[in-house]
This record gives structure tokens, sequence and C-alpha cells, in this order.
């Protein structure tokens, strides 16, 4: 059987790709990262549940706490507030202070090692272009760069392994309806940055979940604190 990690946050788009990896036959390895954020109890929490209902043959904790300890994000420094829906401009090519310095690329370093010890062909990952809009590192020119370089990063002998972000191309509303298609187990899914018992509904992440949802003509099977 192929094997497949997947990087999973819990959320929405990473949960996606990991269901459509399961889809497509191959046999999981989730790695889900903490690197300081706010939400993390929550994130494992849902995880937790995420792998089990995915049938994962492995779900694999990996704890980058160093990169809070570099500071500068609004999801790691509880000195720097966390934007709510008001202050989102999803066109803007500014840093918005959610951003976390480099994860993508040290996150896909780690999932990389992984594949290769455990001879996995591929890593699924979650990025995506309303991603993309703020974070460079959601990008299929991030994605499509990594992979150029991923064979001259493993052993000789090793078949290296590919990243494969079947999301790329898609917003939010269509990775709803993608979920949904593949049977994707959004009702376990959490996306708020702030990480309540309930999704916050105010936060940038809570205000782009709603607004997909609300796009996709869905109902969203989550509780908010708000409503
Ligand atoms: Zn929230």
């Amino acid at each position: 059987m192929k094997r497949a990690v997947c990087v999973c946050s819990g959320g929405i788009d990473s949960t996606v790709a990991a269901t459509i990896a399961a889809r497509a036959g191959y046999e999981l390895y989730i790695l889900h990262v903490s690197y300081g954020q706010r939400a993390e109890a929550r994130e494992r929490e849902a995880v937790n549940k995420i792998a089990a209902r995915l049938n994962a043959s492995e779900l694999r904790f990996v704890e980058l706490g160093f990169l809070k300890d570099l500071g500068g994000s609004a999801l790691t420094d509880q000195g720097v507030a966390v934007p709510t829906g008001e202050e989102v401009h999803l066109d803007e090519r500014e840093t918005p202070s959610t951003w976390v310095p480099c994860r993508n690329l040290v996150l896909l370093a780690i999932a990389s090692a992984y594949a290769e010890s455990i001879r996995a062909d591929s890593i699924f990952v979650g990025f995506n272009a309303e991603e993309a809009k703020s974070y460079p590192d959601n990008s299929s020119e991030f994605v499509s760069r990594y992979n150029m370089v991923l064979p001259e990063a493993v052993a000789y002998s090793a078949i290296p392994p590919r990243v494969i972000a079947p999301l790329v191309d898609m917003h939010k509303p269509e990775i709803i309806k993608k979920g949904i298609e593949v049977k994707a187990p959004l009702e376990l899914t959490y996306s708020c940055y702030i990480g309540g018992e309930k999704h916050c509904g105010r936060c940038e992440s809570c205000v782009h979940r709603i607004r997909g949802f609300r796009m996709a003509g869905v109902a969203d099977p989550t509780e908010y604190e708000l409503f």
C-alpha cells in the first residue's frame, strides 16, 4: 500500500487534503506540528479525532517550540493581538500579524524527513489559493520549487517523496464543497486562532470559515461563541 505523510493542523484545508489521500488509497501517517500556537490544545484534540476517523496508521506530534521563541506572530505571541474579521483584507500583500516566519518551509522539512524514514512516496498538505494571498508559503510556486530541491535532500538510495497540494488552486468555498464530496469529517475540524472550546466567530480564521461555508451554500457543523 502506498504511504502518505499528511500534515494536519486540524483545520478544514489539511483535513480535506488528508481525506483526499485516504480516498486515493494511501495509508495515512498524520503529522501535527506544535509551534507554540494559541489554539494548540484544541487543534490536538481535533487531529486525534480526525486521525481516528480516517483510520490513520500513525499520528505523530512534533514540537517546534523554537518558532515561538523566535517570536513575531499573533498566533504564538500573547503580546500581539489576533486580527478580527473587520481587519481582514484578503487581497493585501502586506505581512499579516498571523504570519509565522518560514513556518511551512520548516514544517515540510520535518514532513520530508518523516516521509523518507517510513518510505512514504507522498506528502499531502492543505495549502490553497486563499491562504496563498496572504502567505507565500502556501503557493503552487512554493510547492513546485520545494519539490525540485527534495531529491537533493534525501539519501542517494531513497526514492524522493513528492509534496502534493490537491487544493492549491482552490478557495474556501471550493475546498468545503470538495470536502463534502470526499466525505471529509468537517464536523471534527477546528479553525479558530484563539483556542477556546467553541470557535470564537471573530478571528481572521473563523471569518474565513464562516464566509466559506456561506459561499458554498452549506451549513457549518461547528458551534460559535458569537451566535
Ligand atoms: Zn476564532
